[in-house]
């Protein structure tokens, strides 16, 4: 039987990146994590240990996904772990005064798995420390597993779980819905809907709805907003008309 090979399929364009990760034994559970759900790009920043992937409790968590655990590549710098992506998704058990949009699993595997141009890292912390203000700056995204606000923070192989079970969803669901008959809108991609919100930015202070000097949360408001509604690229186009408009009305 010929089945049809996607060779954009999500499960060919996601990475997990470790940062620092000081049990072996996470990533072994992470290995097994990422295989389960059909993922095996794993990238290793630094990782306490040199030999972690050897070492038997790796081995042990690993079980039958000793070969992603072999193949994982170990590197000393976040930049090396990024080679070959465009995207990167900072998972975090914290919130910050200061970061990227932030964005739910679900939210951005629907993304990645609507966008075949997204080569896409997921980066998780360390078990003590999360991730370095440094590396999330350096994301697109900030990734947020919404749990329990009084104990909220997973261990990182089950956090590993959680987002590529949203991805493997996701890319199922992208497949099945392919080949649906009607109207099926394209999702947009982040940068298109990034480029939206600049775009209605500039808008919204030529109107002088929003001061520029103390935009206070009206940004990040409307993004919150937005991010409910999975936006197609037809409705990120509209948006971007009604702002040219504007900006065209005010010269
Ligand atoms: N005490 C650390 C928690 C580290 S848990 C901190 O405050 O950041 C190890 C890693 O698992 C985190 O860096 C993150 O990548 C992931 N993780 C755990 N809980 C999470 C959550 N609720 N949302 C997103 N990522 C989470």
């Amino acid at each position: 039987m010929n089945l049809p090979q996607i060779d954009t399929s999500l499960f060919k364009r996601l990475r997990i990146v470790l940062v620092e990760t000081s049990r072996p034994g996470n990533i072994g559970a992470a290995a097994r994590a990422m295989k389960t759900m059909g993922f095996s790009d794993l990238v290793l920043v630094k990782p306490r240990f040199d030999d972690a992937i050897k070492q038997e409790e790796a081995v042990a968590f690993a079980s039958g996904a000793q070969d992603v655990m072999d193949a994982a590549r170990i590197v000393d710098s976040f930049g090396e772990a990024l080679e070959g992506c465009n995207f990167a998704a900072a998972v975090s058990a914290r919130l910050r005064e200061f970061s990227p949009p932030i964005v739910t699993p679900r939210n951005l595997a629907q993304q990645l798995a609507a966008d075949p141009g997204l080569q896409a890292a997921l980066v998780f912390g360390n078990e003590r420390f999360g991730l370095p203000n440094e590396i999330v700056e350096k994301c697109n995204v900030l990734i947020n597993i919404p749990a329990n606000p009084e104990y909220s923070s997973l261990n990182l192989a089950q956090a590993v779980q959680v987002l590529t079970y949203e991805c493997r969803m996701a890319a199922i669901d992208g497949v099945s819905r392919s080949t649906d008959i009607g109207f099926q809108g394209q999702a947009a991609a982040v940068a298109q809907i990034e480029g939206m919100y600049a775009h209605l930015e500039q808008a919204l202070i030529a109107i002088d709805f929003l001061d520029a000097d103390n935009p206070k949360k009206l940004m990040p408001r409307l993004k919150r907003l937005f991010s409910r509604t999975q936006l197609e690229v037809e409705e990120v186009n509209i948006l971007r008309g009604i702002a040219k408009q504007i900006l065209a009305g005010r010269k």
